[in-house]
């Protein structure tokens, strides 16, 4: 009885070969925001004058694209945030990715932010 041994079968379990789906918005590495720069506040600083520059937005319609909720009407310093890109976010999403993203960039289409 011949066995036929060109038939076997690899299993192969755990296969890390298998590119993953890129999520859209990465809000941050978690590896980065563990590292906190020790100028943690001159960051802020730089952060809160970089979002008071952009133009506010009173009405902005749709969704904001950081926390997928929809704008809600709001006026002065707390009103939704425009990047000079043209794409808008609440002001604290956008505060918050500035803070934590390593790079003054829109999350969108990663126009850089520059004050
Ligand atoms: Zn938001
Ligand atoms: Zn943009």
């Amino acid at each position: 009885m011949a066995a036929a041994s060109t038939k076997h079968h690899v299993v192969v379990s755990g296969n890390d070969n298998v590119p993953l789906p890129v999520p859209v918005l990465v809000p941050f590495d978690l590896d980065d925001a563990m590292m906190m720069p020790e100028d943690l506040e001159a960051t802020a600083q730089t952060v809160t004058r970089l979002v008071s520059d952009m133009s506010t937005v009173d009405n902005a319609t749709g969704n904001c694209s950081i926390c997928m909720e929809s704008f809600w009407p709001s006026k002065g310093s707390c009103a939704s945030r425009q990047v000079s890109c043209g794409h808008v976010y609440h002001r604290d999403c956008i505060t918050d990715w500035l803070l934590y993203a390593n790079s003054y960039s829109c999350p969108l289409c990663r126009h850089q932010i520059s004050g």
